[in-house]
């Protein structure tokens, strides 16, 4: 791996460089924008407030971190050598192995030249006269950039809940979402862990092999399916490598961006011994694809309520102590939570050593110095694991002050929601354009299929404005107003919008309510994308052309034209054919 640019944290800050592009997170975001920036002939510049490429993968280190997706869809697709050449070891990658392939990602393209690290963008602001963005960070740099490109991650911002007396433990705090790089040695340590979602249900299995005790406060309970990782053997890898492009194009075609068996059949037209026959089935696959065992899960309560009851039977099958099994039992529809796939963390609660405490009902009173104290009880830890999260989709957003036109702030605009169209870019922020952005599928699809996509459309945008001289793009307000209401309505129609998760904000207390991603399904977003550009950047308004906008010539795009199968992108598909794509 290449060291990163000369030492920056003793660089001089950057002051009245022009770029044509500030790209804003080195995660896989930025990286494939960049690449596509650079493709263009574009000047740009990342700043990256980590020390290195990867982001998810830079800052979660905890014991246990690994995608749930499988990897060998988990990847870019890209470039066909680059998939042919990287070989991952196992069915789930560990984080080391993501953020090498991350750092590959860099070296193989030539991208660090153009990274600066441990560099904080704090303000952006829209220079309505010089038609560019005014770029401000945390080391003095003070720069300008035709486009400002926000790769920050929709799961960046990590959530420190304000625990009362926090500071009077005496051991150390950690959050898994900032996890040291020198790792953590549990042995011989009294640990606690907060929070039982896909950080927590990857990392406590982990740390109770090393601790001497280890107590979860869980506030809600979490379903969570088999990872079945394995190994992957190189009869596998070649078996796929030798179709490659087909297993990524059948991935493109599905609502979640990564290929699994579906079943379309409705769960309640199967006998209850059919049923179980195919829950049983699905479980022995694992992991995400256990919600495809039937097509309506996330649209009928009385078919989801079939999985969740063979789930929960599940748990009380392998945890033996009846009353921590009735509380590791969800009570919320199965799936509308993020799913969790975990390594044996049922199993976990059946050791000694191992103990778990509600904390639904007599929330976390405060932390002492020797630990932490539910409904009067005070439980001694030597060190405590904050497995809570993070202000999903926006909070990195909040985090830079971003002023669009007249003045008014991103923030301002987003106090009741975040708005923008197609979740790429927001009315009032001329050439802002946000990767993942909130009503994208971004966190509802593999994610880096999601990047590619958007990266690819914004770099197509982009070329476009080139051709016709244009200097701005902004969406149009109607049509962002049109969008979000069809990002609202589509998300009614699941059960994923009738629990508090952090799909609508709801895990951190005072947030707007609002369903973020867009549920219609990625092949259904595609293309309405698609359309958009066809048409002219329809619902855009492109500033200061010289020529005609029409007929965008598509260039990376074009890999993206799927055929729209109804049938088979089901049930993300039920939901936008209920509720046409505007
Ligand atoms: P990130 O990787 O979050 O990168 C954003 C970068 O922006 C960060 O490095 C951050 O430091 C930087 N940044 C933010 N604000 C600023 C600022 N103001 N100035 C400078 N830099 C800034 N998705 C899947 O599809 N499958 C999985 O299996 C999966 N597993 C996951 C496991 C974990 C533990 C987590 C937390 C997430 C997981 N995700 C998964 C989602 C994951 O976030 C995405 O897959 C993907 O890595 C996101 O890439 P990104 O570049 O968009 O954002
Ligand atoms: P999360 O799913 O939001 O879980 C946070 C946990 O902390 C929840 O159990 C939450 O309880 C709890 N919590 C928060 N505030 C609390 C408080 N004040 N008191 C007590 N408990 C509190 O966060 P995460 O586990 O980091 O995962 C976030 C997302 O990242 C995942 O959903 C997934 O998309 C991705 N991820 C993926 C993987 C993977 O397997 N590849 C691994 C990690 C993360 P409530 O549920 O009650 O809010």
């Amino acid at each position: 791996m290449a060291p990163n640019t000369a030492d920056e944290r003793e660089r001089p800050p950057e002051i009245g460089v022009a770029f044509d592009a500030v790209v804003v997170g080195a995660g896989f975001a930025g990286l494939y924008m960049l690449y596509r920036l650079r493709g263009l002939g574009l000047t740009a510049r990342i700043y990256e407030a980590g020390g290195g490429v990867g982001g998810t993968w830079y800052w979660n280190r905890y014991p246990g971190a690994r995608c749930d997706v499988e990897s060998m869809q988990y990847s870019f697709s890209f470039s066909e050598e680059l998939d042919q050449q990287w070989d991952w070891s196992e069915k789930y990658a560990p984080q080391p192995e993501i953020l090498a392939y991350a750092n590959h990602i860099a070296d193989r393209f030539d991208l660090r030249q153009n990274i600066v690290f441990n560099t904080r963008v704090t303000a952006a602001t829209f220079d309505e006269t010089a038609k560019c963005w005014r770029v401000e960070t945390d080391r003095g740099d003070r720069v300008t950039a035709r486009f400002c490109i926000m790769a920050i991650g929709c799961l960046s911002a990590t959530n420190h809940p304000p625990f009362r007396d926090r500071e009077s433990f005496r051991g150390p705090i950690y959050h898994t979402g900032e996890w040291p790089h020198e790792g953590v040695n549990f042995a011989g340590l009294r640990v606690g862990v907060v929070g039982t979602g896909s950080s927590a249900i990857q990392s406590i299995p982990i740390i109770a092999q090393q601790a001497s005790a280890l107590t979860v406060f869980q506030r809600t309970a979490t379903y969570s399916v088999p990872a079945w990782n394995e190994k992957l053997s190189p009869e596998y890898r070649r078996a796929i490598k030798a179709d490659y492009p087909a297993l990524r194009a059948k991935a493109r075609a599905r609502p979640t961006g990564f290929y699994f068996p579906f079943n379309m059949q409705p769960a309640l037209e199967a006998t209850p011994e059919e049923r179980e026959r195919q829950y049983e089935e699905a479980w022995k696959r694992g992991g995400l694809p256990f919600l495809g065992a039937y097509g309506d899960l996330l649209f009928d309560k009385a078919a989801n309520d079939t999985i969740a009851d063979f789930a929960r039977r599940k748990i009380r099958g392998i945890v033996r102590n009846p009353a921590t099994a009735d509380l590791l039992c969800p009570d919320n529809v199965f799936g509308c939570k993020r799913l969790c796939v975990d390594t044996g963390y049922f199993e976990t609660y059946n050791l000694p050593h191992v103990k778990l405490v509600d904390v639904s009902k007599t929330p976390i009173e405060r932390f002492t110095a020797q630990g932490i104290e539910v409904n009067g009880t005070e439980y001694e830890l030597d060190a405590i694991v904050c497995a809570t999260g993070f202000a999903a989709m926006t909070g990195s957003f909040e985090k830079i002050r971003i002023a669009g036109r007249n003045g008014l702030t991103l923030a301002e605009k987003w106090q009741a929601g975040p708005r923008a169209y197609l979740g790429v870019a927001s009315a009032g922020f001329p050439n802002l354009f946000t990767i993942t952005g909130p009503g994208s599928p971004s966190v509802l699809a593999s994610m880096i299929q999601a990047i590619e996509q958007h990266v690819d459309w914004m770099a197509d945008c982009i070329a476009h404005m080139r051709d016709i001289g244009a200097a701005t793009v902004e969406p149009v307000e109607k049509y962002e107003d049109e969008w979000i209401e069809h990002v609202n309505e589509v998300s009614k129609v699941s059960l994923r919008s009738t629990c508090s998760s952090w799909y609508v904000g709801a895990n951190i207390p005072g947030r707007p309510r609002v369903f973020m991603p867009y549920i219609g399904g990625f092949p259904v977003y595609v293309q309405k994308c698609n359309e958009v550009m066809s048409n002219g950047f329809e619902g855009f308004v492109m500033d200061g052309a010289n020529a005609k906008n029409e007929h965008p010539r598509v260039r990376l795009t074009e890999r993206w034209r799927v055929p729209l199968d109804i049938e088979v992108i089901s049930p993300a598909a039920v939901a936008a054919r209920r509720v046409p794509v505007v």
